[in-house]
């Protein structure tokens, strides 16, 4: 006797058309997200009001960041004079 094939086999056609459309809206919503720059903090989209940030948290976290990039680098060289 022939094995029958697996139920769904074949019957995989295109997307029904409501699948198709909601595809489309979601791909418009993509490309509005990507034309608008993300908060470089949290990749949240960023407001008018403290771009390119999402917020003045954000903000504050970045220039935290910078300011103790920059206090890291002389301090690592002080370092050395203690060698001696
Ligand atoms: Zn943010």
């Amino acid at each position: 006797m022939p094995a029958k094939p697996p139920a769904g086999a074949g019957r995989r056609k295109a997307a029904p058309k409501e699948a198709v459309e909601e595809a489309v809206k979601e791909a418009a919503k993509e490309s509005v997200k990507a034309s608008a720059k993300p908060c470089p903090i949290c990749g949240k989209p960023a407001s008018a009001a403290s771009r390119p940030f999402c917020s003045e948290r954000c903000r504050d976290v970045d220039l935290n960041r910078w300011l103790s990039n920059s206090y890291a680098i002389p301090a690592a060289k002080d370092d050395d004079e203690d060698a001696e």
